[in-house]
């Protein structure tokens, strides 16, 4: 193929990228360089505001194929025996810059879109089932407290483990980051959650409440921490390399969906509450079911179009598919939507990996950007002109639940077993191994003596001693401090 010729934004041939409209080789560019303006102009505009949380990401386009049979749980459309439903995953780390080096200690998001049948459904997860905290009111103070601090620029352990000890519900976070999984080896080797519990519909209007699993059949792999920083220097793009050359070479990977069920009735009085974002549901409670299989397999061909103009929303929920009384889902449910607005404007769905795959019928019309012409003559609802309308009861239950009682500001009712050192501890005393311990206590040490003060420094080591003495112990030996 021949090379094109340049044009402007109008498709106009350009004469010139290498020299401005002046008068006489040595005078003064002249303001009817359109071009060299509309050059200048463009670049200034070139970036959108990069993501509050989760700017550095990588993804990639794919499918999800349904293996099992698990209508009775839900009629989501994508989740029907033998479907297959095209769709898009972003992984990202947390709370680094566009620039930041992919091998930081942080969690990753795990955020994927399923173009289904019955419009895009948003999954929008991370690589851990839980979170630091279970309020979504505090969301905004842990996101500050991992970033930067405003006098100086710079992050802070101090102020990480200040919020952190002062808000105990994100012991279990803290310790799953601080151990193996905190840092992947690659996006490819880590699993994804849906991390909030969700409620599914089947067919006959039954509710469920479900947690979903995505296991990478890559097998999950890690950096030790000192792999880690070693390759933030070698590489700091070495997952967002990783997954595009993985795919590029057509080592497309997938994961393995699982879900846990649990049948509605049984959240009242189940051991945990099962909607806090700090716990799990121990897998001997509720076994996990096979699903489907997501592989991705597309690279997109323009990041920014693709990638950096994605915009997930766990408000994008599909017939067969609700919310729960999770307290952060809630909170998210209004903020990502919001979020995208602001970013990349009001007509974000309308982009490339935004669109349905199903045709738009939505009142919704103009404001900045919009380039689809809208499908539906009529502007107002109801109307007699042939316009669209909505009818009740066609999409059968209501994805809900009943909730009454006075307006109050007040943590979540306990239920038996719920504390938050419990789940932690477990983890660290039943599922780590030995080696698996000492990195863990490793990796806190390490991250404490790195600008942590008094009284923060005595409270982290109390903070480990509730969630197991002896790690605590062997903590406070090792940062020499009690
Ligand atoms: P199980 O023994 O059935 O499950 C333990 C799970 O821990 C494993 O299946 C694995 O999750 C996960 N795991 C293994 N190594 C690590 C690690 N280094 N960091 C984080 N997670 C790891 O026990 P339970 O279900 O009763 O859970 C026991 C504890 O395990 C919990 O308190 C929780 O801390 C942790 N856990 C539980 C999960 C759950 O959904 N039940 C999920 C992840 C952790 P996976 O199979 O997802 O790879």
């Amino acid at each position: 193929m021949s090379t094109p010729f340049t044009t402007n934004n109008a498709g106009i041939p350009v004469e010139s990228d290498e020299h401005s409209l002046t008068v006489g080789a040595n005078g003064p560019i002249l303001l009817q360089d359109h071009y060299l303006i509309e050059k200048m102009a463009q670049f200034n505009r070139e970036r959108v505001p990069e993501r509050v949380v989760h700017a550095k990401g990588a993804g990639a386009y794919g499918f999800f194929e349904v293996t099992n049979d698990i209508s009775q749980f839900t009629r989501a459309d994508l989740f029907q025996p033998g479907k297959r439903t095209e769709m898009l995953a972003r992984f990202s780390t947390v709370a680094g810059e566009q620039g930041s080096p992919d091998t930081w200690r942080d969690p990753r998001g795990f955020a994927l879109k399923f173009y289904t049948e019955q419009g895009n459904y948003d999954l929008v997860g991370n690589n851990t089932p839980i979170f630091f905290v279970r309020d979504t009111i505090k969301f905004q103070d842990f996101i500050r407290s991992q970033k930067r601090r405003p006098d100086n620029g710079l992050r802070d352990n101090d102020m990480q483990w200040d919020f952190w000890t002062l808000s105990p519900e994100s012991a279990h976070m803290v310790t799953w980051l601080m151990g193996d999984r905190g840092i992947p080896k690659t996006y490819r080797n880590m699993n994804g959650y849906g991390s909030h519990t969700y409620m599914w519909v089947n067919g006959a209007g039954m509710k469920f409440w479900i947690k979903y699993h995505f296991k990478t059949d890559q097998g999950i792999d890690f950096l030790t921490q000192e792999e880690g920083d070693e390759l933030a220097g070698e590489d700091p793009d070495l997952h967002r390399r990783d997954l595009w050359q993985a795919i590029e070479s057509g080592n497309a990977p997938s994961w393995t969906l699982y879900v846990q069920v649990m049948p509605f009735e049984n959240a009242a009085d189940y051991r945990f509450n099962p909607f806090d974002l700090t716990k799990v549901w121990p897998h001997g409670d509720y076994p996990l079911i096979e699903v489907g299989r997501m592989t991705l397999n597309r690279n997109p061909e323009d990041f920014f179009v693709h990638i950096e103009q994605a915009a997930f929303e766990p408000s994008n929920m599909v017939p067969g598919i609700g919310p729960s009384p999770d307290k952060m889902l809630l909170g998210r449910l209004f903020s990502y939507p919001d979020t995208h607005r602001y970013r990349i404007g009001p007509n974000y769905a309308q982009l490339p990996p935004n669109r349905p795959h199903v045709p738009v019928y939505s009142y919704a019309k103009e404001g900045p950007m919009r380039y689809e012409p809208n499908r539906v003559s009529a502007v107002y609802a109801p109307n007699s002109k042939g316009g669209p309308a909505a009818v009740p009861g066609t999409l059968g239950e209501i994805a809900g639940w009943e909730a009454a009682g006075e307006m109050v500001r007040e943590a979540y009712t306990l239920h038996r077993e719920d504390d938050d050192f419990g789940q932690p501890g477990t983890m660290i005393r039943h599922v780590l191994d030995d080696a698996a311990r000492t990195r863990l206590v490793n990796n806190v040490s390490g991250h404490l003596k790195n600008g942590v003060t008094q009284p923060v420094l005595e409270r982290a080591i109390q903070y480990w001693r509730n969630i197991d003495k002896e790690t605590g112990d062997r903590i406070a030996a090792a940062v020499n401090s009690l």
